[in-house]
């Protein structure tokens, strides 16, 4: 490519008089984009010979005001070095180096020592200058006659209220946690709301809100983020994501209206495919009638049934539709279970960069947090019936020929088997890293047993460091 379109006039002009002053060897140097993406400034680091330079390990450029936080001159944005013989694809020790910068979003660039051609290992990632919130231009619109309480009916100025956005706000400008307990009156929906959407707006950045309810996820998305649209001066794209099996599958209705004599509610069936050429997103809860769950269940999307691109319906698919939206979305509203699903997913090693279940998001509101407990526990968990459990225990006595010991004498019997038997191939990798996980915070754990033979033992991991609360009877 030539280089022209990645590099200023003056900077290959500079690179390339580094280069003949290095009487033709390798030079290294930081790259710095204007607001167009091309590098418009450059700062040589180190000179090397014809094979190789030092990739300092320091990138950080000399023009930066180290107090200010927001000063990103320091961050180069790409690290660019030339070829002396010409041949412009990248060594495996650039490849490694542009691995590394790329974490970062740091770009990776090879040129000729004219610096007239360019290859590009690896994209810069677009830098922007963060916005801060201003707390009190943002309070002003839930103060008497502000842009906000204008529009609500009978509004009364609430100090709780204020002194909780004020809070939001500083968590969003601080990158720091916020958890805060408001009853109901507070109207923390707003005190939240007005933060994000804002903060969303200024950099450019997605953020999720994740509810319990769908009756709180429908006012968020009917009434409160059309209110704030209306207050700001730029319309926020928000999207209500509900679970996967809230929405037909296309492909699904066609397969069992050809088998309708197998359904006792087949007027039904042919009631949803009716609706399905008038509905525009397919959910479930716009049908007119409330369809029988076995019936519905034959009808919805599952992932595990999904055939994605391959689909012959997914171009009129209500859930690829609904991605795509998102993908747009600088606001997404779903409910717990839909969020921690991602979370697990991206905790599994999908990354936090990728769409999952959700499109990449940088910062998360999470209302009515009181059941978030609950929601987690079904993907940060391992569950354990009895039966799989004695006959773990019972493979393992006999396989380490500790036939003396019971199985499952107490609760203090399993953690003391998993730290025998660890790393045996007696237990499955998966149920041996996630008990190994729990030692270390094993304090927090509450493993009773329990007669009952139905119940299980539920062993709830929060998030990477360990176990942070209970686990249940079984
Ligand atoms: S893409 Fe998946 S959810 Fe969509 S219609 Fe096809 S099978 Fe159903």
């Amino acid at each position: 490519m030539q280089a022209s379109k990645r590099l200023s006039a003056k900077c290959i002009e500079q690179l390339r008089l580094e280069i003949e002053d290095s009487r033709g060897n390798e030079v290294f140097a930081l790259g710095f984009l204007d607001g167009k993406g091309l590098v418009t400034r450059l700062e040589v680091r180190a000179r090397g010979n014809k094979e190789s330079v030092l990739a300092l390990q320091n990138w950080s450029g000399d023009t930066a005001d180290p107090s200010d936080p927001d000063d990103l001159s320091h961050t180069p944005d790409v690290l660019i070095h030339n070829h002396p013989n010409g041949f412009l694809v990248p060594s495996d020790a650039d490849l490694n180096i542009a691995g590394r910068a790329a974490e970062g979003g740091t770009g990776f660039f090879i040129v000729d020592n004219t610096a007239a051609k360019v290859y590009v290992v690896a994209e810069p990632r677009r830098r922007r200058k963060r916005v801060m919130l201003d707390a009190d231009t943002i309070c002003a619109a839930l103060e008497t006659g502000g842009s906000i309480a204008r529009r609500l009916e009978a509004h009364e100025s609430r100090p709780s209220q204020l002194d909780l956005m004020r809070l939001i706000i500083r968590g969003f400008n601080e990158d720091s946690m916020v958890a805060a307990e408001a009853g109901t009156g507070v109207g923390k929906s707003f005190a939240y709301l007005l933060p994000a959407m804002r903060y969303a707006l200024e950099n450019d950045e997605r953020i999720v809100i994740s509810t319990a309810t769908i009756n709180l996820q429908q006012q968020l998305y009917d009434k409160d983020i059309p209110l704030v649209n209306g207050a700001l001066n730029k319309k926020l794209k928000a999207v209500l994501i509900k679970g996967r099996g809230n929405y037909l599958c296309r492909r699904r209705l066609t397969d069992a209206l050809r088998e309708t004599d197998l359904f006792d509610d087949a007027e039904d069936l042919e009631r949803i495919a009716a609706w399905a050429e008038t509905t525009a997103a397919g959910s479930r809860s716009d049908l007119s009638f409330l369809p029988a769950e076995t019936l519905w269940s034959r009808v919805c999307s599952e992932a595990d049934l999904c055939m994605g691109m391959r689909c012959a319906e997914r171009e009129r698919c209500f859930v690829l539709a609904l991605r795509k939206e998102a993908a747009d979305a600088r606001i997404l509203v779903v409910n717990h279970h839909l969020l921690f699903a991602d979370l697990a997913a991206r905790a599994e090693g999908a990354g936090y960069d990728s769409t999952v279940v959700l499109p990449p998001y940088t910062r998360v509101i999470m209302d009515e947090a009181h059941t978030m407990e609950t929601a987690a526990t079904s993907f940060f968990s391992k569950d354990f019936s009895r039966l799989s459990v004695y006959r773990q225990l019972g493979r393992s006595r006999y396989s380490m020929k500790e036939a003396q010991t019971p199985p499952m004498a107490s609760s203090r019997r399993v953690m003391d088997f998993t730290s025998q038997t660890a790393g045996s191939s007696a237990l499955s990798s998966g149920t041996v890293s996630s008990i190994s996980r729990i030692r270390p915070a094993r304090r927090a754990i509450f493993l009773r047993s329990s007669k009952s033979s139905g119940s299980r033992v539920v062993v709830i991991l929060f998030s990477s460091a360990g176990v942070s609360r209970k686990a249940h009877s079984f």
